[in-house]
């Protein structure tokens, strides 16, 4: 069904959560059995009352992941999608996951709607800086502020740009394909559905079962997303 769907579709937008970049080797975060949050309390550590009240464990925290997502490599899985926007099977990526895997592996049209931890910027004067800088323990701006991964925290609001990016993508397409999100967090989790009211075909491809199902014209639970987009990408 997916397969004819991508062949007769005229804009397809996919739309991406942690579950993506599991087969790189990065944990998500809900997974029972060993997601990121099961270790430490999110709304502790990776909000801004953290980064303003308990810089040093926020710091630390976050040099972890930045750490984390330089060990790993996108996936075939992502190299397929930038090849289908390249030949314009799909036209554009959502998508909630902070790592920049989808443009490290060649996708030009992607809403992050979380923000980037390959990238830090400074929390009092905005100056951008390269996340190497949390590597080699810089954590601090020429201007003396701190220096932050360029991620939405707890108590932000989503980057306009891609919130908006998002909006038009998702209004406008005729297939969403939703590859590895548990759909639990608002308001990224609204795309799939602004999608399905303007009239798009809903596809959820993720190992448990969403909310969101419902809505959905086709659920896959039984497939990993790699294997699955290397299977499509064969006969597409
Ligand atoms: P989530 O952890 O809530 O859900 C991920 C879902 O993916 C799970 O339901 C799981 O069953 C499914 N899944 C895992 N591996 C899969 C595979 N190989 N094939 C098919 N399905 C698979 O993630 P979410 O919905 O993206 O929301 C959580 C938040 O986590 C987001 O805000 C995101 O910013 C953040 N996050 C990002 C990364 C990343 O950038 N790689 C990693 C962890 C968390």
């Amino acid at each position: 069904m997916l397969k004819k769907w991508l062949d007769e579709a005229n804009y397809t937008v996919v739309f991406t959560g942690a579950g993506m970049s599991t087969e790189s080797g990065l944990p998500d975060f809900r997974s029972s059995n060993q997601g990121l949050w099961r270790q430490k309390d999110p709304s502790e550590i990776a909000s801004t009352d953290a980064l303003n009240t308990n810089v040093n464990e926020f710091i630390e925290f976050y040099r972890e992941r930045v750490l984390g997502v330089k060990e790993y490599l996108p996936h075939k899985g992502h190299y397929i999608l930038a090849e289908w926007e390249k030949q314009s099977n799909i036209q554009s990526i959502i998508t909630q996951n902070v790592d920049g895997f989808h443009q490290l592996a060649g996708s030009n049209r992607v809403a992050e709607l979380h923000g980037t931890l390959q990238e830090l910027h400074c929390q009092r004067c905005g100056k951008i800086y390269d996340s190497n800088e949390y590597v080699k323990k810089e954590y601090h701006c020429n201007c003396g502020g701190v220096l932050r991964p360029s991620i939405v925290l707890f108590g932000e609001t989503l980057p306009e740009e891609a919130f908006q990016l998002a909006l038009s993508e998702a209004q406008k397409a005729d297939l969403f394909i939703v590859l590895g999100s548990s759909l639990s967090v608002t308001p990224a989790n609204q795309f799939p559905l602004i999608a399905k009211e303007s009239g798009a075909k809903l596809v959820i491809v993720n190992q448990e079962k969403t909310e969101m199902d419902l809505y959905a014209d086709q659920v896959v639970n039984d497939r990993k997303i790699g294997e699955l987009l290397q299977e499509l990408n064969i006969s597409i």
